[in-house]
């Protein structure tokens, strides 16, 4: 789902007030998601435009099983 303004700006809306769906699956995320939003910049072909996806987990981890360097896992210290 998008909207497209006059301007050529689109903004991809995955939220939605029924739930979230994953971008990638289609699916409505039960649980915990990644949720990207990207405000481009004027060094960037996309100046002035807004981008935001959402990913299930299980989107997650097939996107990050193709990247060449691992992200960063870092593990929260509880909080009692
Ligand atoms: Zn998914």
């Amino acid at each position: 789902m998008h909207e497209t303004y006059g301007n050529g700006v689109v903004i991809m809306k995955s939220i939605q007030m029924t739930g979230v769906v994953c971008n990638q699956c289609n699916k409505e995320i039960i649980g915990d998601y990644l949720r990207v939003k990207k405000e481009w910049g004027y060094f960037s072909d996309k100046d002035t435009q807004i981008h935001e996806f959402a990913l299930c987990e299980k989107c997650y981890d097939m996107l990050v099983s193709t990247f060449i360097t691992a992200p960063v896992v870092e593990f929260k210290k509880e909080v009692i």
